[in-house]
């Protein structure tokens, strides 16, 4: 499904087009794609509201597949291997970020579906050090949302600084809530969940939060730590009120609407607010270390590929349930 120009998509900007197999350089491999998940920064990439240097591109930054090809020069990775393409592509390996494993700060990082072609598609290229290796012990479909919403999630959870023993409060409940919500438990961290969502309510439940209510419902305690999924500013001060001395409120969004202005008091006492910028090499490989050892509930619905539009209607109108996961037919 082919980007041609930045519209609302109600306007169905995606076209299902038929392309010649992308030629492969040294270092890339093609992968033949199984599933792609459907995030919502797709949707703001389709609309335009972040705009690709470059058209027409393929969107999708959550790609699963099998590597059916290699470029000469691949040494990591061999033909029939599953791999998954998160968001993070590469970076210019040479800036000061890039040098402290700060790639996601580099200036001149490059983004799956945003910078290079992505995984919308039968068929996709990418360089061997973009692509990773997934566990064995996941569907396709499982394992997508976890490319991107569990992998910048995760870097968000870890910013929070929460320890074992600790409780974390969660601020909205979409797909990488669903996911840190069960790192929390697997770390035997008590989680409170706040989402206005009475079926999203249900689902922390059915996941194993220990306690969950509406955002202006006060908590049975202060928490330690929260990460803030929720893209509405008013969420910031709100998890300050209820966080601990010397506890960090980590968003975890790309986007986030004003602040809004509030007393020094809930910020004193060493309460931090910090923001999460998408992630690293290193987050990916200590995320899917993590998903290895420990499974992940996904809980997603499968969408063919030609619906790309439809699908990511629902998405701006927060009409699904679940996550959404595209699949290739066979
Ligand atoms: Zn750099
Ligand atoms: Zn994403």
């Amino acid at each position: 499904m082919v980007l041609n120009s930045c519209q609302s998509i109600e306007q169905e900007p995606l076209k299902l087009t038929e392309r010649k197999i992308p030629p492969l350089q040294h270092h890339q491999v093609l992968i033949e794609v199984n599933a792609c998940g459907v995030c919502r920064t797709d949707l703001h990439t389709v609309e335009g509201e972040i705009i690709p240097p470059s058209l027409p591109i393929i969107p999708g930054h959550e790609v699963v597949g099998r590597i059916v090809k290699r470029g000469a020069k691949v040494h990591q990775k061999n033909i029939g291997d599953r791999v998954g393409v998160p968001w993070f592509y590469s970076s210019c390996g040479e800036c000061s970020y890039c040098r402290q494993n700060r790639e996601n700060l580099c200036s001149r990082a490059r983004y799956t579906g945003f910078n290079v072609d992505g995984g919308y598609a039968e068929f996709m290229a990418a360089h061997e050090k973009s692509c990773y290796l997934l566990p064995d012990n996941y569907q396709d479909m499982e394992i997508a949302p976890l490319l991107c919403g569990g992998v910048v999630g995760y870097r968000a959870f870890r910013l929070s600084d929460i320890k074992p023993g600790q409780i974390l409060g969660l601020y909205g409940f979409g797909s990488s809530a669903h996911i840190i919500l069960q790192v929390a438990k697997f770390l035997q961290i008590t989680t409170f969940v706040f989402t206005r969502s009475s079926p999203h309510r249900h689902q922390a439940e059915l996941l194993g939060a220990d306690w969950v209510g509406p955002p202006q419902q006060p908590p049975p305690e202060l928490h330690h730590s929260a990460v803030v999924f929720t893209p509405a500013g008013e969420s910031v001060p709100l998890a300050l009120s209820n966080t601990r001395k010397g506890g960090i409120v980590s968003l975890g969004g790309i986007y986030m609407s004003d602040i809004p202005s509030f007393k020094y008091n809930l910020l004193w006492e060493e309460r931090q607010v910090r923001s999460t910028a998408n992630s690293t090499p290193q987050d990916v490989n200590d995320f899917l270390n993590f998903a290895r050892t420990h499974k992940i509930t996904s809980v997603v619905e499968t969408f063919p590929l030609d619906s790309a539009n439809q699908v990511l209607t629902k998405v701006k109108h927060s009409q699904l349930p679940a996550g959404a996961v595209l699949v290739m037919d066979d």
